[in-house]
């Protein structure tokens, strides 16, 4: 078992050693939540956990009569509670996590100590991962019958499970089964967990099936200033829109001027992240356009989140059909995303995240050698900036990453 605070919630993840299904209610007086799992055991390691982490107060398990496990996570306050599962990637296996939000209530309750609290504490990039379409709306439909929102879910949480495995980043799966969003709403679900990136992953359509290739797209000019018209004529209701400014309070001629410039600067780091990753996957084949398109897809209308769209490939040419549902090439098309939002990333974390302090805080497992790899630094250059004399590390410290290169 792991625990993260960040400002907004609290993530609990739990390895286990195969898939699991699980519970989860709540208690109130005093707040619990409580998660059941059948057919499962506990490692020796999860009973030795029981510290205060963010929301979570403590920890009990209690093995049940019928072999299945309970757990109980003594909470802090009211929290509102989302759980899913991740599948193995990379150095971790299969996966619960549960994500304690605070609920706006219990928000307000603290907010002053929030406010003290956000000055010092580092907070993790959030990328929301977007896969189009979904439950009545299949998407584009190959000539084998494969469906688009199929494809593009599985692609989506395979970059999710690779975004969660970095450090410093979190993935919020705006789709995470198959049912349909509204395009405002997945925006909307983006902003609600503070995403500095936003991806919607797709697979194109065409009558000529000898069309392939992936392309990214950002929003374009005329997609953006329509929008804007938009914001501005409901000005009322977009707080908070241009970058934390509010416009309700000012007149329509600043709020037009602040919207704009917030918009422009949102569209120029969205074609830098879309450049970085059209330059990823032109390694995996020839893409559909050599450089970053712009349309006025609604999902890209954000003013503040920069946001990209890619058509993974053409689902209607019959070669790249079978490659969407290949488990690999899902992989490779996820990493190749995932190496471009982190090229991007590495020059531009905003300030107040890990990735700009470059700071690790130490989980179970991490070794200096794995780390001084993930990091790009040398073992020894990673000792000497944290006046380490051992290769000993305490799970729960802060480690300070040097610069990179040099
Ligand atoms: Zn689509």
């Amino acid at each position: 078992m792991r625990l993260w605070a960040a400002p907004d919630h609290t993530r609990v993840v739990f390895d286990t050693s195969g898939p699991i299904e699980h519970t989860l209610f709540s208690l109130n007086d005093p707040e619990r939540l409580v998660v059941d799992v059948p057919a499962v055991r506990t490692g020796a390691s999860l009973q030795a956990q029981g510290k205060a982490v963010g929301l979570v107060k403590g920890i009990r398990t209690a093995q049940q009569d019928t072999g299945d496990l309970r757990i109980v996570l003594d909470l802090e306050r009211l929290t509102k509670p989302r759980s899913f599962t991740l599948k193995p990637g990379g150095q971790h296996g299969h996966r619960l996590v549960i994500d304690l939000y605070e609920t706006e209530a219990s928000q307000k309750a603290t907010v002053k100590k929030s406010v003290a609290e956000k000055t010092t504490r580092l907070r993790d990039l959030v990328i929301a991962i977007d896969a189009g379409h979904g439950g009545d709306d299949p998407g584009a439909i190959g000539p084998g019958r494969t469906r688009e929102k199929d494809v593009v879910l599985s692609i989506a949480k395979r970059l999710a499970a690779l975004v969660e495995q970095e450090p410093g980043m979190r993935p919020v799966l705006v789709r995470q089964g198959d049912y349909y969003i509204g395009l405002r709403k997945r925006i909307n679900i983006a902003r609600k967990h503070g995403a500095d990136l936003f991806v919607s992953v797709h697979a194109d359509g065409f009558r000529d099936r000898r069309v392939k290739g992936s392309s990214v797209f950002v929003l374009s000019r005329r997609g953006a200033s329509s929008e804007m018209a938009r914001w501005l004529a409901e000005k009322e209701n977009a707080a908070d829109l241009a970058g934390g400014v509010r416009l309700d309070d000012k007149d329509d001629l600043l709020a037009e001027v602040l919207l704009d410039l917030s918009q422009t600067a949102t569209i120029e780091a969205s074609v830098e992240v879309a450049g970085n990753m059209l330059g990823e996957l032109k390694h995996l084949g020839k893409t559909h356009k050599s450089s970053v398109q712009q349309a006025g897809f609604v999902v890209l209308k954000s003013p503040d989140i920069p946001s990209v769209l890619v058509e993974t490939a053409f689902i209607s040419n019959p070669s790249e059909e079978r490659k969407l549902r290949d488990r690999r090439h899902q992989e490779a098309l996820a990493r190749a995303m995932l190496r471009g939002i982190k090229g991007y990333f590495a020059s531009h974390a905003p300030p107040g995240t890990h990735l700009a302090a470059r700071e690790h805080v130490i989980e179970v497992g991490d070794t200096l050698g794995h780390l001084a790899q993930r990091y790009d630094v040398s073992l020894n250059r990673l000792k000497g900036y944290n006046g380490l004399k051992t290769d000993r590390l305490r799970v729960g410290d802060t480690l300070r990453i040097p610069p990179a290169g040099g």
